[in-house]
């Protein structure tokens, strides 16, 4: 993909330092006090691409909490584990509905809309917890290896916070165990799936571990396949659908990239056969989504002429 890479490190810097009135804007998630604290003036960007470029400015350094971006990573994972027969207990449409809600659930008897939905991420927690020994192991290992990077660890106190929060999320657990859609026990599938919102990466890990989804499957650091092409044509494809929230299709209608986001101010976006982009500040706007990041990424975007539609 021919683009104009020329001066990428002073594109990066002017947009992220146009953005710093915007993060006040939007409001630091608090529906667990682990995350309230985090300093909201705190951005960072990063580009990585599949020929080996990487360009990070502002806090890419800092490490975050990955939150639902995690739910990316646990997908391709169950997709490996299991292959077709996921989309029998997971569906793939949007749900048009906040990322945490119940009702849609029942109506549809415990099969949830999409895996980056809450009650869909938790589906995919009991297909690796059990599938795997040791699930979280699994888990982290597999980040480490795709980052390419051992640096990768879990915030016990971020873990604590949702565990201690986390009747919802519970809830959604005991309704799909009703119907017969989660397997394992519900204490140990919640386990696993606050554990993987726990994970605390930076930008520069989050936009290299994700390279495979911008390269057919295949990370380009050690030429390894992640994942099948079909796979990560699947995972991109829910991604632009369903990735930013209830806000999705107004980022596919402005951005147009396969792309999530999680409530610790995430958000990655995926350029298919050239690279992947990950933008971070705490601020959330009413969806959920980083107001900065959102903002650096449409105008990455717009500027690199990087959609895919
Ligand atoms: N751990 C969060 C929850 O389950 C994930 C929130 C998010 O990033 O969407 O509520």
């Amino acid at each position: 993909m021919n683009k104009d890479l020329s001066n990428l490190r002073e594109k990066l810097q002017a947009l992220l330092l146009a953005q710093r009135d915007k993060s006040a804007r939007g409001n630091v998630a608090d529906y667990i006090p682990a995350l309230a604290e985090v300093d909201p003036n705190l951005m960072g960007a990063a580009i990585a691409t599949i020929d080996g470029d990487f360009v990070g400015v502002g806090d890419y350094q800092h490490a975050f909490s990955i939150q639902s971006i995690s739910k990316v990573f646990g997908l391709v994972m169950a997709m490996n584990r299991v292959g077709d027969a996921l989309w029998q207990r997971v569906n793939m449409e949007p749900s048009g509905q906040p990322f945490n809600s119940i009702i849609q659930l029942e109506w549809e008897k415990g099969i949830p809309r999409n895996p980056v939905i809450n009650a869909g991420a938790i589906l995919i927690s009991d297909v690796l917890v059990s599938h795997y020994s040791a699930s979280k192991l699994a888990f982290i290992s597999f980040l480490r290896t795709i980052a390419n990077d051992e640096d990768i660890h879990i915030d016990h106190d971020v873990f604590q916070s949702e565990l201690a929060h986390g009747n919802r999320n519970a809830a959604l657990a005991y309704l799909m165990k009703s119907f017969n859609n989660i397997e394992a026990e519900v204490p140990d599938v919640l386990e696993h799936y606050f554990t993987q919102c726990s994970v605390t990466m930076n930008c520069q890990q989050l936009a290299q571990s994700l390279l495979f989804l911008a390269n057919k499957g295949v990370n380009p650091l050690n030429n390894t396949a992640v994942c099948t092409r079909k796979e990560a044509h699947r995972v991109n494809a829910i991604l632009s659908t369903s990735g930013m929230y209830d806000q999705s299709g107004e980022f596919a209608f402005s951005v147009g990239l396969p792309a999530k986001s999680g409530v610790g101010g995430g958000i990655v976006a995926i350029v298919p056969n050239f690279g992947v982009i990950c933008a971070w500040s705490p601020p959330l706007n009413s969806f959920g989504n980083s107001v900065v990041g959102m903002n650096f990424i449409a105008g990455l975007a717009e500027e690199l002429g990087l959609s895919i539609y």
